[in-house]
């Protein structure tokens, strides 16, 4: 099985009807940036910054941070790299960074609201992106927004951060940018925002601990955290909408995708891009090869039919 699915590395992500899909990994070190091509990753649709700061004690300054970037896009070769600013707080806390005393930390400091709190530290990070940038194309995506203040927040910050640069007379590109919509509030504001961004990235494992209101990390309420769930379907669905009605390309880069019964079933509802783990990322592919757009077409308008969690996981693991 192993070596038949390695025969899939170099074919293209698309059904048996010719429907393409964009198929990246979601990556969080530069070992893992080295396997991209083992399994033939189009890209990376998700970059976790945060995981190059989990084994250190300092921080790493601007200059580090750029070499970093640098050595990641030499490795990119010009391939799609979508880069997460630092989404740190709740269950993501680094050893460089205080830790924060909160009564409910998965809504509380976290993400965007943490960069955003920190200027320094989120400005330290953009100015090394934007200097990488000049060395090849980045895409770049922030988490946990949930409306246009933000998104009006991060850029001032960045063009501080370019006006900084030029003073410094340091070199510097034009970046994309997206955000990772796992929030039902991003769901519901992402129109109004959609005119500032050039992409857009569901996240489907917090989308579901905010839609369910039920912790991710916490072992008693698997059943309360589905992996897939009528609510969550229906807000991929709206979200997927509102952004073609704008020409927005969508990807998807929560753990959903990586589930090879349901990618097709994401293709179905519109999903152009699939983001995954390397070690899915054969079998994801192998699945899209195998089943026509128009199956995934008819999967997707009968799951978004169904009304109970059971169901939907009943009707998802029928799928042959
Ligand atoms: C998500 O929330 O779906 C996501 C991709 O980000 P993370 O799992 O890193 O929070
Ligand atoms: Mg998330």
């Amino acid at each position: 099985r192993k070596q038949q699915l390695l025969m899939l590395k170099d074919l293209p992500a698309e059904t048996l009807d010719g429907k393409k899909v964009g198929l990246l990994a979601n990556v969080g070190s530069l070992n893992d940036i080295s396997h991209l091509a083992d399994v033939g990753a189009e890209g990376i649709g998700l970059f976790r910054t945060e995981f190059m700061l989990m084994n250190t004690n300092t921080l790493p300054d601007e200059k580090t941070q750029y070499q970093f970037y640098c050595d990641a896009l030499h490795l990119m070769a010009g391939n799609t790299f979508t880069i997460r600013t630092l989404d740190v707080g709740a269950d993501k806390e680094l050893p460089c960074l205080a830790t924060i005393d909160e009564d409910n930390p998965a809504l509380g400091l976290r993400g965007i609201r943490y960069s955003l709190s920190h200027p320094e530290l989120f400005k330290t990070q953009i100015k090394a992106i934007l200097r990488a940038a000049n060395h090849g194309p980045i895409r770049l995506m922030f988490p946990m927004i949930n409306q246009i203040e933000e998104l009006d927040a991060l850029f001032e910050y960045i063009e501080q951060c370019k006006a900084q640069l030029v003073e410094e007379e340091k070199g510097f590109g034009e970046l994309s940018y997206g955000i990772v919509v796992e929030t039902p509030a991003a769901v519901l504001n992402l129109k109004a925002m959609l005119p500032l961004l050039d992409f857009i990235s569901i996240g489907t494992n917090d989308l579901t601990q905010y839609t369910m209101a039920a912790d991710r990390t916490n072992p008693m309420l698997t059943r309360q955290y589905p992996s897939l769930s009528p609510a969550v379907l229906t807000l991929i669905q709206q979200t997927i909408d509102v952004a073609h009605q704008r020409n927005i390309r969508v990807s998807l880069c929560g753990e959903l995708a990586s589930d090879p019964k349901v990618a097709p079933l994401l293709v179905g509802m519109g999903i152009d891009e699939l983001s995954v783990n390397l070690s899915a990322l054969l079998e994801v592919k192998s699945a899209l090869r195998n089943i026509n757009y128009q199956t995934c077409l008819s999967q997707a308008k009968h799951a978004l039919k169904l009304t109970r969690i059971d169901e939907l996981a009943r009707y998802i693991n029928g799928i042959d």
